[in-house]
């Protein structure tokens, strides 16, 4: 059977025997793209016998310490699922990557040129539906560090109580690389191919953006879905991360971010972290590194800006800026994407070898760029007192346990940045309820409040002024919805960490894992055996 040809040209949808055939008389290799992304830095970082990402994620789940190379400054602790109590039947069932799709398919570059790209999807574990996680476009994606970003996102998803299981995309190319135009068809593309392979679907698998797409991409991918199954009335669930015109919710294009912000804003206030590190509980102040200035770190940056912290340095994959006395984070967002780099920004000390800054002294160390970024070559370096991984994976495991056994408080990133699957989880249930949040309420809760103000005044024998009375009856907005119930879930889950951490004498990594291992354990184990 031919498959559905979706668009012909110019932008070229080819259906896969029809595109096969062109192929075979004009392929091309495909281009020989950098690989300044990571590689690089990763080798900065990292001792070549450190595990690769899905190794890592491996380890903190529950490899045993005679895995590892043994070296004097390490400390070894018990591993999560070990401390978890949950059987050795249900931690194999919990740790096994669920389904793989890998496919290869061609796209018309211009009208003579086709490539052959690759593309990924891992649903990690289903014991709830729809899985979700998101789509990487990088040069660097392959199918390990989907499997390991897909079981990441499994217990990110039990730490927060998402009621989701974990998957991850990733299509290899870099998207910096390609027009607008490419990059749609590209898109597209690899979402017939998950449509067609029964890997999308508001029930089935619910991706998001990641490194390298947006919410431009999350809207084609909408659009394809639509066109394969127009007779779903929830087709706007099948991703989330759209435009709000598209379905999208207000807040998540800043949620990762804002939810960083939140959980860190909370360790402060932990007697226990502000003992280890010697800092106050307040935001003010607070000297902050952020590595990586994308969607993560850019919001992140800006929260902690905007709410008195002061940003001394910012990591980029080409330079780093640095200013002890704070850089305004609006000024040189507006700056790096008129001029593409931080050069020529202010007075800024630009740093060269760009992983460097984050040796420089600080408060608290953002790594939102990728993962890797401290490893045993550079981790004796790191002076910051809070180190909080927004980024998925950003030091290895021998890097992590050194910084305990000097008393660093690690944020993980399984919590910390979290906030983008909650807001996700928000997006997908205003689209499966085909209405904004607060337009049903927010009217009558003003009314509501509106008499109840009328009785106070009556009472207090005066009148409020309009602006006291507008701030006391304001119903919420959809914005102020989602950051509410962020804020929630955030400090709810940082609680829960900390209270494990401290139950089970282990550090927030591990004691996160715990949590949703004995979360995930449960909701199978209820379930029943049968199909396990
Ligand atoms: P992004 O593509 O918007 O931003 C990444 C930024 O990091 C880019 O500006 C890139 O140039 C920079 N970068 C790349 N390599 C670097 C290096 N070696 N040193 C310094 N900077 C470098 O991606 P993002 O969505 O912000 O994601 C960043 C991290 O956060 C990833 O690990 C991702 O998996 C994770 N994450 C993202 C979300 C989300 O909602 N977007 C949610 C959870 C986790």
């Amino acid at each position: 059977m031919v498959a559905p040809i979706l668009r012909r040209a110019p932008g070229t949808l080819l259906s896969t025997s029809s595109a096969l055939l062109r192929v075979h008389s004009r392929k091309v290799a495909a281009p020989a793209f950098s690989r300044f992304l990571s590689t690089h830095i990763t080798n900065l970082a990292c001792e070549d016998h450190e595990p690769g990402f899905l190794g890592s994620v491996e380890t903190y789940f529950d490899r045993k310490q005679d895995d590892m190379v043994s070296r004097e400054e390490r400390h070894v602790y018990p591993r999560a699922a070990k401390i978890s109590g949950v059987s050795e039947k249900s931690l194999a069932g919990i740790k096994a990557v669920d389904s793989v799709l890998s496919v290869k398919f061609p796209v018309e570059i211009d009208a003579d040129t086709h490539i052959i790209i690759e593309g990924y999807r891992a649903q990690h574990s289903r014991h709830r539906l729809p899985t979700k996680g998101g789509i990487r476009f990088s040069d660097e994606v392959d199918l390990q560090e989907v499997e390991a970003l897909a079981s990441l996102m499994t217990f990110k998803c039990a730490v927060v109580d998402v009621p989701f299981g974990g998957a991850k995309g990733g299509v290899k190319m870099d998207p910096k690389k390609f027009t607008a135009s490419q990059l749609e068809r590209i898109t597209r593309r690899y979402t017939m191919e998950l449509c067609q392979k029964n890997f999308i679907g508001p029930g089935i698998d619910v991706p998001a953006p990641d490194v390298g797409t947006g919410p431009r991409e999350m809207s084609w991918i909408m659009d394809t879905y639509r066109q394969f199954n127009p007779q779903d009335v929830n087709a706007a669930g099948c991703v989330t991360g759209k435009p709000i015109s598209q379905g999208g919710v207000r807040g998540r294009n800043e949620a990762t971010g804002l939810g960083v912000y939140f959980g860190i804003r909370e360790f402060l206030q932990f007697p226990e972290v502000q003992k280890m590190t010697g800092l106050d509980g307040k935001i003010a102040g607070k000297t902050v590194i952020v590595q990586g200035f994308g969607n993560v770190g850019y919001w992140a940056a800006k929260f902690f800006h905007n709410n008195g912290a002061k940003i001394i340095g910012i990591g980029e994959h080409d330079v780093s800026a640095y200013d002890p006395n704070g850089i305004d984070v609006e000024a040189i967002f507006k700056h790096r994407t008129e001029k593409g780099s931080f050069r020529g920004y202010g007075n800024v000390e630009i740093i060269h070898e760009p992983i460097t800054v984050m040796e420089r002294e600080c408060d608290i160390l953002i790594p939102a760029a990728l993962e890797r970024q401290i490893g045993l070559k550079n981790v004796k370096k790191i002076k910051a007192k809070i180190i909080g991984e927004a980024a998925n994976g950003p030091m290895t495991p021998d890097a992590h346990d050194y910084l305990v056994s000097k008393g660093k408080v690690i944020i993980p990133d399984l919590l910390l940045n979290a906030g983008g699957v909650t807001v996700s989880y928000f997006e997908w249930l205003k689209n499966l309820s085909h209405v904004r949040f607060g337009r049903m309420s927010r009217k009558w809760e003003e009314a509501g409040k509106s008499k109840l103000l009328t009785l106070v005044e009556e009472n207090a024998g005066r009148l409020l002024t309009p602006q006291e009375r507008r701030a006391v009856i304001h119903g919420a907005e959809e914005h102020e919805l989602v950051y509410s119930g962020l804020e929630d879930t955030m400090i709810g889950a940082c609680e829960e960490t900390r209270a494990t951490a401290f139950a089970k004498n282990t550090d927030f990594r591990t004691a996160a894992l715990v949590n949703a291992i004995q979360k995930i354990s449960t909701v199978t184990t209820q379930s029943g055996q049968m199909f396990l």
